[in-house]
């Protein structure tokens, strides 16, 4: 069966495998090298030049149950590597955190110093948010378990869990909740930021699933909140990203689910692209909510140029495999791999190919129409190259159901989301791949309202982009974090 994105194939070298950390969290702890030295250069939140005390540091490093790392510890480089190969930088320090109390003392002793401070979830971040130069790191990852309650359908992730111990801890007891589709992405700034999956048209975004958090504002404190405690922040940090603090802890709800589904991808070669298309043009307008549907148009690593049309069915699969149908009887397809299957085939069978150390470039636009003329621009734009591809991701359903206002996520009117993007290991490539990317994908922007910037290397215009709901989130902000010490993302202005 060839997946989604088979032809995204990045063979990891061994030395790049064996620099990603693996299931941290237990280690011991090491005590901070000594050097002649008494201070190590940091850098402010303006960008001027810090004094950083090893006191100070050797005081933080015994606050915390967790370690800090310099530069030097055996460890250092691996934890200060994110998934992007192409964020190659050095905090001053990293505080590992393995619980809210860690977390509390690393953001007191970066907000006492107007420390440069990125917050690292699952490490994910396109334009390489979560980590930073001569700042301070505040590494989640060994917060990562994820435990259910089935009494209650919920599940609580800590603030590094990762979407595979998400979908799995609730899968277990025929729960879901809706993850994204490459399982070892960080269920922090994928949540933050909205989330999308595919379930995302029968249950929401993960947003929506969200019932409360526990999240360390940048006084330290350690609050509870949900839409009854502090309303206003548990509204922001619903699309608001990771503006407003470090969330410790998620409390999702769960769904009963089989995860037996119909499900896999039916491929046509590109050639035949325009009747694919111009059906999904047609038929995404009556799809049931059960029904996740995804096209991409990519380069196989053969050179084969081909479209393809990723399918989630979410529910009885009789039902599943009439509403698929007439999409069957569209062209001549090379292959057809939809059948019912376990959802975590679906949910890892990317993960090899998004490896770790990839390098990476992708661009996306919200689109709440499908027109003829945006079909004849997908067909035009694309570039036969086996470094990019086009996807989509179908949203409409539930998640388009959600007021604009109910959650800070800007784009609910939404029908679909086209990404452009790639991967390739070689630094000698970032040039032409990142400027063919831009070529193609801004074929496409004019038919596009807004972009997604949890999917977006370059996200610019944070205010433009958080729509009507950017004064409240402004205020928000400057009520929990007046001195914008959380400001490596796409950052609100604290209003005064
Ligand atoms: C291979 C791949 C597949 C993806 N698939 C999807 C998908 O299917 N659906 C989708 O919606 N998105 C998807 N994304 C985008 C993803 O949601 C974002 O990259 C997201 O930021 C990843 O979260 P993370 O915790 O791994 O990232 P990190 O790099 O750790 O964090 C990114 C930012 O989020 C904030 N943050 C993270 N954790 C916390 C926390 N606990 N508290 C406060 N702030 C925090 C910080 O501001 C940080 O800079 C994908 C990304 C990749 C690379």
């Amino acid at each position: 069966m060839i997946s989604r994105r088979q032809f995204f194939h990045t063979t990891l070298s061994a030395s790049v495998a064996a620099a990603i950390p693996m299931l941290p969290g237990c280690e011991k702890k090491v005590p901070i090298a000594t050097e002649a030295d008494t201070s190590i250069r940091g850098i402010s939140l303006d960008g001027a030049e810090l004094e950083l005390e090893k006191t100070a540091i050797r005081e933080l490093g015994e606050s915390m149950t967790g370690p800090v790392l310099l530069s030097g510890h055996p460890e250092y480089d691996s934890t200060r590597m994110i998934w992007n190969g192409m964020h190659d930088k050095r905090p001053a320090l990293i505080a590992r955190c393995m619980s809210s109390r860690d977390v509390s003392n690393a953001v007191t002793f970066a907000r006492e110093r107007r420390l440069l401070t990125a917050v690292r979830g699952g490490g994910h971040s396109w334009p390489g948010k979560s980590v930073c130069d001569d700042g301070i790191m505040i590494d989640l990852s060994p917060m990562r378990a994820v435990t259910a309650d089935t009494e209650k359908r919920r599940a609580y992730a800590g603030g590094g869990a990762l979407l595979n111990a998400l979908d799995t801890a609730s899968l277990e007891h025929g729960l879901v909740t809706t993850a994204g589709v490459v399982s070892h992405t960080g269920v922090g700034g994928f949540t933050l930021g909205g989330g999308f999956g595919r379930l995302n048209r029968k249950y929401g975004l993960a947003i929506d699933n969200l019932r409360s958090a526990e999240i360390v504002t940048a006084d330290g404190k350690i609050r509870r909140i949900n839409d009854q405690e502090d309303a206003d922040l548990f509204w922001a940090i619903r699309g608001g990203g990771g503006n407003f603090g470090v969330v410790t802890e998620f409390e999702f709800e769960l769904h009963p689910f089989d995860r037996n589904v119909l499900s896999g991808s039916i491929v046509w070669p590109v050639a035949q692209a325009r009747d694919v298309l111009e059906f999904y043009g047609d038929w995404y307008q009556g799809l049931s909510d059960e029904l996740y549907v995804g096209p991409t148009m990519a380069t196989m690593p053969d050179g084969t140029a081909i479209i393809l049309m990723e399918v989630v069915y979410n529910g009885d699969p009789t039902m599943g495999e009439k509403e698929l149908e007439p999409l069957r009887k569209i062209g001549t397809p090379i292959d057809d791999g939809v059948k019912v299957q376990d959802y975590m085939v679906m949910q890892t069978q990317e993960d090899a190919a998004f490896g770790h150390g990839v390098r990476s470039y992708i661009k996306n636009g919200m689109v709440r129409e499908i027109t003829q003329g945006l079909v004849d621009a997908m067909i035009e734009a694309y570039i036969n190259d086996p470094r990019l591809a086009l996807f989509t991701h179908t949203v409409g359903g539930a998640a388009k159901r959600v007021g604009e206002m109910d959650t800070a996520f800007p784009h609910r009117n939404a029908e679909t989301m086209l990404i452009v993007g790639g991967g390739w290991m070689d630094p000698a490539d970032d040039e032409s791949a990142i400027a063919l990317s831009r070529e193609w994908y801004y074929k496409l922007d004019p038919f596009t309202g807004g972009y997604y910037d949890n999917i977006d290397f370059d996200g610019a215009e944070a205010a433009g982009n958080y729509g009507p709901a950017y004064p409240r989130l402004r205020q928000i902000k400057g009520q929990f974090d007046p001195g914008n010490l959380f400001r490596l993302n796409s950052n609100i202005e604290p209003a005064a």
